[in-house]
């Protein structure tokens, strides 16, 4: 399955819930669904994160489907060519150092 037919599956089955609820609490549930991916991942259980990992994904695809970005395109012009940093496959960046991150500064 292609990042757009997700979304077009996602579409399909939520949008009406999503569109009465709105971006911002739709985006809501993306983040408390990533907290819920932290546990899993804390706890090691590979069919919770499965689990969590699907349900992350399907929340961004909602977010997204309200907001009218596609996932698939936007992925594309963004990471298609390599990191979009340096444009290197692998990237080249130097690595984030967890210590030093001051906030704001991603290493991508
Ligand atoms: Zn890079």
């Amino acid at each position: 399955m292609r990042i757009s037919e997700a979304q077009a599956l996602i579409r399909e089955t939520y949008h009406e819930r999503d569109s009465e609820r709105g971006a911002p609490l739709t985006a809501l549930h993306l983040v408390e669904e990533l907290g819920e991916l932290l546990e899993a991942i804390r706890r090691g259980s590979e069919e919770d994160i499965r689990a969590e990992a699907a349900d992350v994904f399907a929340w961004l695809l909602s977010t997204l489907d309200l907001l009218g970005v596609n996932l698939e395109s936007a992925f594309v012009e963004r990471y298609g060519s390599g990191c979009p940093r340096c444009g290197f496959k692998p990237c080249r960046c130097p690595p984030l150092q967890v210590g030093r991150w001051s906030g704001g500064v991603s290493d991508r």
